[in-house]
């Protein structure tokens, strides 16, 4: 494992990037939470941040705006992207104070995707983890997954790792059809 510190990283931009008619101190905490809702996953760009449940927490007093964001999987790479991409958002919506925490404990676990987002991981061929995030993999108990495509549930595990290393690669041997899966950890 290779754990990162904890950082928060403090994201100013200068007042000509600020939309002319913005007014982020009119913005409610809901809001921000939908303008999260718009920043996808760069991986996975179906589901986004807050249907993925990295956002732990929003916090806005109309100038000052924190978000606490657990990443996936602690040193995957796509992390320093999608807080990227988040403050990208947040400040086209004028705010000009934001300040994002990495919260690394509790850890992100697959049982934090809302049920949207498994329906769209599904929608967008990937198969969503499946119960809670159990450990039996570590038992070595292989799970039934099943195929994101027709739904079959006679598959087989080609690789360990898919697209990325978060996703395991498996085949529907009924439609064929190779689809990745979001594994549990
Ligand atoms: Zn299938």
């Amino acid at each position: 494992m290779n754990e990162r510190e904890p950082s928060s990283v403090d994201l100013l931009i200068a007042s000509d990037r600020v939309p002319a008619n913005a007014n982020p101190e009119l913005l409610t905490e809901e809001a921000i939470w939908a303008l999260l809702e718009n920043v996808k996953d760069p991986e996975v760009p179906a589901v986004s941040v807050v249907e993925l449940g990295i956002i732990r927490r929003v916090d806005w007093d109309g100038e000052h705006l924190t978000v606490d964001v657990t990443p996936t999987y602690s040193g995957c790479p796509a992390t320093e992207l999608i807080e990227e991409l988040i403050a990208e958002a947040l400040r086209a919506a004028g705010i000009r104070h934001i300040k994002i925490n990495q919260v690394l404990t509790p850890a992100w676990t697959t049982d934090w995707i809302t049920e949207e987002g498994r329906e769209k991981l599904r929608a967008f061929g990937i198969a969503p983890p499946q119960g809670s995030a159990s450990k039996m993999s570590l038992l070595g108990v292989d799970e039934v997954i099943a195929c994101p495509h027709c739904g079959s549930e006679h598959t087989e595990r080609l690789s360990e790792f898919g697209s990325t290393a978060c996703k395991a690669l498996y085949r529907c041997l009924d439609c064929r059809e190779p689809f990745d899966y979001f594994k549990c950890i």
